[in-house]
């Protein structure tokens, strides 16, 4: 198999550079494709699939669940949203839910409780701070709070009402809001997914959480992607020990079935009455089952310290491997969220990665990414290393142009 792009499909749209090969089903943190060669699963689905594949709790779970309701209506109270809601505010310190199906609409949920705090307290024109190479979304409103040209080309106008600063840059944060009055919110990754896992310092979320409660305003933690235990703790921010006023979720919430949620503590859990927000998929009893199995999964499991253990195991063999080497200009990140920076785009890792029986991502032209299943044991961890390793080693050996 050689991994070039595929030809582009004649019936689906044309939106994604695909790895020739088509997955036809899993088990533990393996894959297989439809020829029925084997992968190692150093993805996740992009950090989603929590419980890797074929779950033997899960999937009789939801086996349950789909021959009793899948969907109904939010016109109805919905029992597992009871549920799911009192498991997320428990092991959040938050108090709130609403649930939605993407992560961009749990960070459309978040925009939207920002302005109308904003609002509600007179101010007719929000503002929100964001982030520089940050990654919210593909919706209108969260790809303009999106910090990356490419995400917008195309798109604009632009959604108004951001500010753009540095990460972990207090100064810059305050010097960019002085005298505004009109900034209601700061939002952003406590670790930077797409943007190449940049992790915030806890110095600075302190900080941050400091100037939001003089300020009054509203911390908003997209923890979509490093949320959900793959940090080794429930939330990436919890590591500072602060805590948000509204958190998105999603990815690893359904372990693969498609959910979302906007979690808030009391400075933001009652700005949304009747008739301001909804959707009609979220919170359906297919999906809030899948999250209460989730989480119940990975408490009986110990995954957040398995994800812990294993991502720092992970972690210290890729620098001991490849730390050293020029070329290599950071192996980062926390828990099961790693990514290993070069000093050159390396997008081609991961087609020879695939062709080599390993899934994973190559992110911001520059970084491997590492967000596999919470499962992941030390035996599968060292796998990865013993695959990925040379695959680097040769690629940096290479002319640099590419
Ligand atoms: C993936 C991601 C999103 C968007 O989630 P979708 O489900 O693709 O809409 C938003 N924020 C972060 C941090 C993400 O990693």
């Amino acid at each position: 198999m050689s991994a070039t792009a595929q030809p582009t499909s004649p019936h689906v749209m044309n939106t994604y550079g695909r790895l020739p090969i088509a997955l036809s089903h899993g088990q533990g943190c393996r894959v297989w494709d439809t020829t029925g060669k084997a992968y190692l699963d150093g993805l996740g689905g992009i950090a989603v699939n929590t419980l890797g594949h074929n779950h033997p709790e899960l999937v009789p779970a939801l086996q349950d669940q789909l021959t009793k309701l899948i969907h109904s209506s939010n016109y109805y109270h919905v029992p597992g949203q009871e549920q799911l809601a009192a498991k997320l505010t428990e092991i959040s310190g938050l108090t709130n839910a609403f649930f939605c199906c993407t992560g961009l609409e749990a960070n459309e949920a978040a925009l939207k409780l920002a302005r109308k705090f904003g609002h509600d307290k007179g101010i007719e024109r929000p503002e929100i701070v964001v982030y520089e190479a940050a990654f919210h979304g593909r919706s209108i409103a969260t790809l303009s709070a999106t910090g990356n040209p490419k995400v917008q080309a195309g798109f604009g106008p632009l959604v108004e009402g951001f500010i753009r600063v540095p990460l972990n840059d207090i100064e810059a944060l305050k010097k960019a809001t002085e005298g505004n009055p009109n900034v209601v919110a700061v939002f952003f990754e406590t670790i930077q997914g797409e943007g190449g896992i940049n992790p915030m310092r806890w110095e600075y979320l302190k900080q941050v959480r400091q100037l939001c409660d003089e300020r009054d305003w509203l911390m908003m933690i997209d923890e979509v992607q490093c949320g959900m235990g793959r940090t080794g703790k429930w939330f990436a921010h919890q590591w500072a020990g602060i805590k948000p006023d509204v958190m998105p979720l999603a990815k690893g919430l359904g372990s693969g079935v498609p959910i979302g949620a906007v979690v808030a503590g009391p400075k933001a859990a009652h700005i949304f009455g009747p008739g301001n927000h909804g959707t009609t998929f979220g919170g359906n009893p297919l999906a809030m089952r899948a999250g209460v199995e989730t989480i119940r999964i990975m408490e009986e499991q110990n995954l957040l310290e398995n994800a812990a253990t294993v991502g720092a195991h992970l972690k210290a063999a890729l620098e001991r491997e490849l730390g050293d080497l020029p070329g290599v200009k950071e192996v980062r990140g926390q828990g099961l969220m790693i990514g290993i920076e070069l000093d050159r785009p390396c997008g081609v890792i991961l087609n020879r990665a695939c062709d080599a029986g390993l899934l994973l991502s190559v992110t911001a032209d520059k970084v491997i990414r590492l967000v596999p299943p919470l499962i992941l044991s030390i035996a599968e961890a060292d796998e990865i290393v013993a695959i990925l390793a040379p695959i680097v080693k040769n690629f940096l050996s290479e002319p640099a142009a590419q």
